[in-house]
């Protein structure tokens, strides 16, 4: 029998697991998991390791990108018809960057209740130690792989005044930070890797450093980057047209701007559209 002590309402069971140190499981994480008619994974192996060193002996079912649209309705029925249900992800919270948005969504619409577990997420962890401005925050997720598609995305989120939170790849970490580079100019990043896991590591520098750093060395591991906000103070209107004027006496437009974006961390659209105003002399 895997019931434990408590009892469940009825409903859906958003709940966070560890993201690298299994004691990082809550309580409560625990009493639910073990107390739901199922548990739906997103692989059903992984989530295996987890109830095996909690003693959690519900039945588990996948529930992940390949299947979602075949097992949607069958988990809204069994929720109408009263289960408890949990969803878990291989780490962290479900649905940041991982499956599970739309089953809230249908079973939003369908009246079922809800309960949010709530636990570790990779980018909560990475802010909460990290060192970057953390008053306001803006998740930005994976960013797109093509560079095309990449750097627009970035454009879109170069003048947005927080800390941008992005998870990423070693393989691809160097190359993204050359074009957050670019896109944002030269700001600060932290790169937070191996969080709560035995390699856990923080490192802090400009994005251009950050970017030689990693493309000397590809990193192992799981990555979060923050992108400090935009430096109020370096992109004064003043300090951007000083520095522009002087570049564009002897560089194009798109290179006064790359310039005086890297020179004071300022956004590159912006200062691209000030080279352009200054070029035809306003
Ligand atoms: N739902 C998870 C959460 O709440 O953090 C994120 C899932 S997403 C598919 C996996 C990505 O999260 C990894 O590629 C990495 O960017 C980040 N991540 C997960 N665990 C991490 C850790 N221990 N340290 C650093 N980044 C981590």
């Amino acid at each position: 029998m895997h019931k434990d002590s408590i009892t469940l309402n009825p409903g859906l069971y958003v709940t966070a697991t560890p993201i690298g140190n299994l004691a990082d499981m809550t309580y409560r994480a625990v009493e639910t998991l073990k107390a739901a008619d199922l548990i739906l994974c997103e692989d059903t192996r992984q989530t295996a390791k987890l109830c095996n060193a909690y003693g959690i002996e519900t039945p588990r079912e996948a529930y992940h990108d390949h299947n979602a649209v075949r097992m949607r309705p069958r988990i809204i029925k069994k929720l109408q018809d009263g289960a408890a249900i949990a969803l878990v992800s291989d780490a962290g919270t479900p649905l940041i960057s991982d499956p599970g948005y739309k089953l809230v969504r249908e079973a939003r619409d369908a009246g079922i209740d809800f309960y949010p577990i709530p636990g570790p997420s990779a980018a909560m962890a990475a802010l909460s130690a990290g060192g970057a401005p953390s008053d306001h925050f803006f998740f930005a997720g994976f960013p797109p792989s093509k560079s095309g598609a990449r750097d627009k995305a970035f454009a879109n989120l170069a003048a947005i005044n927080a800390t941008l939170v992005f998870y990423e790849s070693g393989p691809r970490l160097a190359t993204s930070l050359k074009a957050m580079a670019d896109a944002f100019g030269d700001r600060r990043g932290v790169v937070a890797r191996e969080l709560t896991k035995l390699h856990e590591e923080f490192r802090e520098d400009t994005l251009t450093t950050l970017s030689d750093f990693y493309e000397e060395a590809p990193p192992k591991g799981e990555i979060v980057v923050l992108v400090f906000p935009p430096e109020i103070s370096a992109t004064t209107p003043e300090a951007l047209d000083a520095v522009l004027k002087d570049a564009l006496t002897t560089m194009s437009v798109k290179d006064a701007a790359a310039e005086a974006a890297k020179a004071l961390g300022a956004a590159r659209k912006a200062a691209y559209q000030r080279a352009l105003a200054l070029k035809d002399g306003a």
